[in-house]
């Protein structure tokens, strides 16, 4: 056991219409709930028989728990943590899927100027970010950065070598990469749809038509600001007012850019959709760091991504909402209010 959720405290970001569209089609649906990487996990499976679908959610289950295994941060015994202990310049053989999902990191790393950056862990151990926050010494952040980042580990024939001291955490891929594995395992298992939502990163295959998914208000994550039409992909959000705290009367949030050592603007919040959950995943959170021009510059720049800003104006209450070309005619407004601008 481990006291606090490993990946992930996130939050509902994002939820289905009543009526998923695969539902609609041929087949049987089987629903499942489970608590995984510390959050909630939702799967819908459609498979031609019952027994498939059961066995195809299960299988997804299994993939996720997995996932965690191999890639928490949270617990001491999975095989990235074990990797991270080694002593600087050490190499030790490593999963394919461990070295695969390290390589697609470091990846997103150099896309995004290290916006995106897991060797953010001992930034996030020097802001106390999984327990009470503090703000540290500019000495502790210098030191902290110090430590390098994730592409200072060397990925090669399978083994894993140790360049710096560097600290991982896995919260801004970890879900992602598990949605990877349980949707290539339910399809594996005979599945030929499904939509799963993982602690408010959505999935989505198979399905015939549109569903609308549907995005909260950064500013009242009790409701919804905005509906997203998609068939199939991944929507993940980045935000923090479900984690926003305040350390010494200033609000402290838990993305940090990797360069500065100092925590994102808190802009509002950053919806990303990606056909493949890892990219959408390390994209949001990228995109957050990134703020809104350069964000909105690098998706279109990106084939197959596209993205909603929403930024609460900090003079007044208004919430403006911007889009990449691709969303255009998929994002409608759910509130009155909306000032939506596409790029
Ligand atoms: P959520 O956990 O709500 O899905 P994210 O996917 O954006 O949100 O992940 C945020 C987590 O990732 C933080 O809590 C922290 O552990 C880690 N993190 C913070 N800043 C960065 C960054 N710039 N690059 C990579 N990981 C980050
Ligand atoms: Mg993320």
């Amino acid at each position: 056991m481990y006291p606090q959720p490993m990946i992930a405290m996130a939050a509902a970001a994002a939820f289905f219409a009543a009526t998923p569209a695969h539902a609609q089609r041929d087949g049987v649906v089987v629903e499942r709930v489970a608590f995984a990487m510390g959050t909630s996990l939702q799967i819908e499976a459609r498979a031609e028989t019952r027994d498939a679908a059961v066995q195809s959610s299960e299988c997804a289950l299994k993939a996720v728990e997995a996932a965690e295994r191999r890639l928490s941060t949270w617990r001491d015994d999975s095989e990235l943590m074990a990797l991270l202990r080694m002593p600087v310049e050490e190499s030790a053989p490593a999963s394919a899927a461990l070295c695969a999902e390290l390589l697609e990191a470091q990846r997103w790393s150099r896309l995004t100027n290290r916006a995106f950056d897991p060797g953010v862990g001992a930034l996030v151990a020097v802001y106390d970010l999984r327990g009470e926050g503090q703000w540290p010494s500019a000495a502790r952040i210098a030191r902290a950065l110090s430590r390098g980042g994730i592409a200072d580990l060397s990925i090669a024939g399978g083994r894993v070598t140790k360049r710096a001291n560097v600290m991982l955490d896995a919260g801004a891929f970890g879900k992602g990469a598990a949605l990877e594995a349980a949707v290539a395992a339910m399809k594996a298992a005979g599945a030929s749809a499904a939509t799963i939502n993982f602690g408010g990163q959505t999935l989505m295959f198979g399905a015939e038509a549109e569903s609308s998914v549907y995005v909260a208000d950064p500013r009242d994550r009790s409701r919804s600001a905005l509906r997203v039409q998609v068939r199939d992909g991944s929507l993940a959000t980045t935000c923090n007012s479900e984690r926003r705290r305040v350390v010494d009367g200033r609000p402290l949030g838990h993305i940090l850019d990797p360069r500065s050592g100092l925590p994102a603007e808190d802009l509002g919040s950053v919806t990303i959709w990606a056909s493949n959950a890892f990219d959408a995943d390390c994209l949001s959170t990228a995109c957050f760091v990134l703020g809104p021009d350069a964000a909105l510059e690098l998706v279109e720049r990106l084939d197959g991504v596209e993205i909603v800003v929403m930024r609460c104006q900090s003079s007044s209450s208004a919430l403006t909402v911007r889009l990449s070309s691709g969303f255009k005619d998929r994002v409608k407004g759910v509130l009155p209010e909306l000032d939506i601008q596409s790029s």
